[in-house]
């Protein structure tokens, strides 16, 4: 049976690539720092760890998967990346989970190991223009990232290609552009926007009028989560060894996405601009190179998946059923249950301070 990894299983994509994962009749461990706050996982094996400490990593790694794939990362929206506030944790958190979960793959002979990085990598210099954004693979160098968040996907990208070069690993490296879609982050301070735009148009009576962060004319475009899944095996499963976009080349405005979150409600809402964290001025995928090395691309208008999230989005705060925190990293609510294994492991030399294992 074919055995694979997936590093932020309790997350938006990790859990919708678990479920896909099961789907093709893999054996599959989850690691994350929390279970998945909106489903239940379908994973094998599910083990609650802090991918920071390298004991972690090592004992999620006990075996040669046939597939690693590294998604757990420190991250959020604009809320939560361009602010400022959050940037020594998110350089410091995600550079220590891929220094140490490479490294573990790296001595148990795992071959092949995939890494998320991001559309956040390309410079702000070729995304002041909101109608035509440069995100071409080739245009990241020379480099510079609006955001630390982007300076660390860049250093893991080239951290993954060493390994690759040296160690003979086969990396394989995307660059997300925006994904969402149901089961993902929808409130709490991480939520990107297509998210809390839904949640904002199902929260407001019609009538009323929603906050937009900016004038709204910045460009973006978004992914639908089972592309994104489809793009990342298809990916994993290829022989193309540079980062790659994985993205929708379908670029809208911010008040645009408004809109079509209002069609879909049945309702008209006021579009009240106020200051927040915008990010670059536009930025769209550049599919060309998917297409050329792969033979495909993302191809789901956008509408259709916003339809698919909003409806999602509505009925959890209809049922309130969302876990009401402040970040995505709250402890777990259910009881831990050491195994034997897993005590030993918490009472192992230097753990983290937070360093929680459970497994089940
Ligand atoms: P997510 O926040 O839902 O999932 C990330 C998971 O990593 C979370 O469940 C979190 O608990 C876990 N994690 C964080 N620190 C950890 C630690 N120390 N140990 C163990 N687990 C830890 O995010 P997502 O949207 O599913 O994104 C997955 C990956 O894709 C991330 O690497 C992200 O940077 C990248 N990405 C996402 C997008 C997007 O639009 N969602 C865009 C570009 C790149």
């Amino acid at each position: 049976m074919r055995t694979a990894l997936v590093c932020g299983a309790g997350g938006f994509i990790g859990g919708h690539l678990v479920k896909r994962l099961k789907s093709e009749g893999f054996w599959v461990r989850g690691v994350d720092l929390k279970r998945h706050e909106y489903a239940e996982t379908e994973a094998d094996d599910f083990i609650i760890g802090d991918l920071r400490d390298p004991y972690v990593c090592t004992q999620s790694v006990d075996r040669r998967f046939d597939e690693v794939y590294q998604l757990a990362a420190d991250m959020g929206g604009a809320g939560f990346i361009f602010t400022g506030e959050n940037d020594a944790d998110i350089m410091h958190n995600s550079g220590m989970i891929n220094l140490n979960m490479l490294d573990a793959c790296r001595r148990r002979l795992v071959r092949r190991v995939f890494y998320s990085s991001s559309a956040c990598i390309y410079p702000a210099y070729n995304q002041l223009d909101p109608d035509s954004p440069n995100c071409e693979e080739a245009s990241a160098y020379p480099a510079g990232p609006d955001s630390e968040y982007g300076w660390e996907k860049l250093f893991s990208e080239r951290l993954y290609m060493t390994y690759a070069r040296c160690h003979g690993m086969e990396t394989r490296i995307a660059r997300y552009h925006n994904i969402f879609g149901p089961e993902g982050t929808w409130t709490g301070g991480r939520e990107k926007a297509p998210a809390a735009m839904c949640r904002k148009v199902a929260t407001t009576p019609n009538g009323g009028s929603i906050d937009i962060w900016g004038d709204g004319l910045q460009t973006r475009s978004f992914l639908y989560v089972s592309e994104c899944i489809e793009g990342t095996l298809r990916l994993m499963r290829s022989n193309y060894t540079s980062p790659v976009n994985i993205g929708s080349e379908e670029m809208v405005t911010i008040n645009q996405l408004a809109d079509m979150a209002m069609e879909i409600a049945g309702k008209q809402l006021d579009k009240r601009h106020i200051p927040g964290p915008l990010g670059v001025r536009g930025r769209n995928s550049d599919n060309r190179l998917i297409r050329q090395e792969l033979g495909w691309a993302p191809s789901k208008p956008l509408f259709e998946g916003l339809e698919t999230t909003y409806r999602w989005i509505e009925r959890q705060v209809r049922s309130n059923s969302a876990p009401m925190r402040a970040g995505a990293h709250a402890a777990p609510a259910e009881p831990i249950r050491l195994t034997p294994e897993i005590a030993l492991a918490a009472k192992a030399p230097a753990p983290a301070p937070e360093l929680v294992l459970q497994r089940h």
